[in-house]
C-alpha cells in the first residue's frame, strides 16, 4: 500500500526518552523528508522538539526547503507546527528591495519561521481549576515542596494544552528527583485527591516527578484526527511508528484508529525499518 506520510512517536520510538535523536536518525529522517511528510507526535512541549528532532538535523545539513516537510504536532497534537519557508526578508535597502526566494542561498534557517498553525489551549477557569485541584492535594499530603524550589521555578507550570505539576521544579537535579518519588506512591496519591477535587481532568503520571492534567480525551486519536484533516490525507495514507502500542500504550489510540503501525522496542528498530522503507543498505 502507497504510503505518503510517516509519523512517529517521540520518547524510545525516535530517541532514548528525553535525549536528542542519534546521527543516523537525524539522517534517515532527512531522507525520507524527499520522499514523505514526517509527522513527529509526542505528549512534549515545542522547545523539545527543536531539541531532540529538529537541531540534530540542522546539525546532520537538512534545507530549509526540506523542514517544509516536516509536520510537528506538539503535546499529542493539540498544537501543530510547520516551517513556512516563504520568507519576508528583504535585501537592498533603499526603495528597490528584492524579495529573497526560498530556494536562494540567502534563505537559511530561522527558528522564527516555525509557525503555529493550531493550538486548543486549556481555559483560564480549567487552568486554575487542574491548578487549585493539585495543589491543595499534595499540601494536604504533605507533599508540596515549595522550599526546596531553585530560584524562579516553580510547581506547576501551565503548558497551554495541560497543565504539568513537579514536585520539585523543572530545574532539579536528575539523582533528586528519581529518589523523590521511585515507586509512584507520592503521586498516585495526590492524583487520587485532585480527582476527587477535580473529577472533570485527567490525571497521568509520568516522568520521574510530574502529574500531567489533560482534558479528557486530547491523547493521540485527537492529534492524528487533526493530522488527517492538516495534511489533507486518509488514514491508509499513514505508517505509524510507536513502542506503546499494546492496549493501555499512549500509542494504543492510533492502533485502534486502524492506521497502519509499526511497533518498535527502540530507535535502533525504527532505523533498521527505515532503512528498509527507503531502501539504503549499508
Ligand atoms: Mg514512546
Amino acid at each position: 500500500m502507497k504510503k505518503t506520510v510517516l509519523a512517529f512517536d517521540i520518547d524510545q520510538t525516535l530517541n532514548i526518552a528525553k535525549t536528542p535523536i542519534t546521527e543516523e536518525i537525524a539522517d534517515l529522517l532527512i531522507a525520507c523528508l524527499d520522499h514523505y511528510e514526517i509527522c513527529p507526535i509526542s505528549g512534549q512541549k515545542f522547545d523539545q522538539f527543536l531539541i531532540q528532532i529538529v537541531n540534530p538535523m540542522l546539525e546532520r545539513g537538512v534545507k530549509p526547503t526540506q523542514l517544509e516537510h516536516l509536520h510537528l504536532f506538539v503535546a499529542q497534537g493539540t498544537q501543530y507546527y510547520r516551517y513556512n519557508n516563504t520568507t519576508t526578508k528583504k535585501y537592498g535597502g533603499g526603495p528597490i528591495s528584492i524579495e529573497v526566494s526560498k530556494d536562494h542561498p540567502f534563505a537559511k534557517y530561522d527558528e522564527s519561521k516555525w509557525e503555529q498553525v493550531y493550538s486548543f489551549p486549556l481555559t483560564d477557569e480549567q487552568v486554575k481549576n487542574i491548578t487549585f485541584a493539585i495543589e491543595t492535594a499534595a499540601k494536604e499530603l504533605g507533599f508540596w515542596e515549595e522550599d526546596k524550589l531553585q530560584k524562579g521555578d516553580e510547581i506547576i507550570e501551565n503548558r497551554l494544552s495541560q497543565v504539568t505539576f513537579s514536585a520539585l521544579g523543572q530545574k532539579a537535579g536528575t539523582e533528586e528527583k528519581y529518589a523523590w518519588d521511585p515507586d509512584c506512591k507520592k503521586r498516585n496519591q495526590i492524583v487520587k485527591r485532585a480527582k476527587e477535587l477535580a473529577p472533570e481532568f485527567d490525571y497521568e503520571v509520568g516522568g520521574t516527578t510530574s502529574i500531567n492534567a489533560i482534558t479528557p480525551g486530547m491523547n493521540k486519536q485527537f492529534g492524528m484526527n487533526k493530522l488527517l484533516k492538516e495534511l489533507g490525507v486518509k488514514k491508509s495514507d499513514i505508517l505509524y511508528f510507536g513502542d506503546m502500542t499494546q492496549p493501555g500504550g499512549n500509542d494504543y489510540p492510533v492502533v485502534q484508529m486502524g492506521i497502519d503501525t509499526i511497533t518498535v522496542r527502540s530507535h535502533e528498530d525504527t532505523a533498521f525499518a527505515l532503512r528498509g522503507i527507503l531502501g539504503v543498505s549499508d
